[in-house]
């Protein structure tokens, strides 16, 4: 038996991540928040968690880097899947992925008038699908983080992001004008790990799927 890392989302997943490790016997051996160790030896011998950015999670666990990861349904859509197998939505770390606008603005009219659209994001395929989707030409603008400001500096007409509770959108005189889908976080698989060591991997699988209440 080989070791089995699990890649984890640095930041918000991380905390909402903690209790589903416990319940499966994974308590990490020290504070993957506080630590300054990117890799962390868990309860269970030979599984070890890789705390790396958020959306790289899917790269890691794409080419097989680590074998398991859990991240955002928005990352891993955008990554686009290749190489995972994704088992199991883990129902957390919900949130929203929409368009906003600066209050105000008739977002229905000047997509009804075929205006183009200037749009921030650092969801750029997904944003493009959508649009696509709707048949409204857009230019995509690419950011790496805090999208909001762009509509209120005039970088952008509007942003693709994700919200929660709204509030940072209401702090920005923001309004979420469409819903493009919901997000949650997810555990991915390695697609050739999961077929060569699978008698290692599906236990594991499975102890997720029951501590996420998906079995
Ligand atoms: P970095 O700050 O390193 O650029 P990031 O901004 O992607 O990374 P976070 O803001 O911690 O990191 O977001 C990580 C993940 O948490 C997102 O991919 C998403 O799945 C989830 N997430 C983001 N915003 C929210 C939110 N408001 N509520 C719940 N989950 C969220
Ligand atoms: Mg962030």
């Amino acid at each position: 038996m080989g070791t089995i890392s699990i890649a984890l989302s640095k930041g918000r997943i991380l905390a909402e991540t903690l209790p589903l490790l416990a319940r499966v016997g994974l308590r990490p051996k020290e504070d993957p928040e506080r630590s300054r160790r990117m890799i962390v030896a868990t309860a269970r011998r030979g599984v070890r968690l890789v705390v790396v950015r958020a959306s790289d999670v899917p790269t890691y666990v794409g080419n097989g880097a680590a074998e398991i990861g859990i991240a955002g349904g928005d990352v891993v859509l955008e990554h686009g899947g290749a190489g995972l197998y994704q088992p199991i939505d883990l129902g957390i770390a919900r949130c929203r992925l929409v368009v906003a606008t600066r209050r105000g603005v008739d977002y229905r009219a000047a997509v009804q008038q075929g205006s183009r659209l200037r749009v921030a994001t650092k969801y750029v395929n997904l944003t493009r699908e959508h649009f696509a989707g709707k048949g409204v030409h857009v230019d995509l603008i690419r950011l790496y983080g805090s999208m909001e400001l762009a509509p209120l500096l005039g970088l952008a007409d509007a942003i693709v992001d994700l919200v929660a509770s709204g509030r940072t959108l209401r702090a920005n005189r923001l309004v979420a004008v469409e819903e493009i889908r919901p997000i949650s976080a997810r555990l991915v698989v390695n697609q050739v790990a999961l077929k060569t060591r699978r008698s290692e991997l599906q236990p594991l699988v499975e102890a997720f799927a029951k501590a996420a209440g998906r079995a």
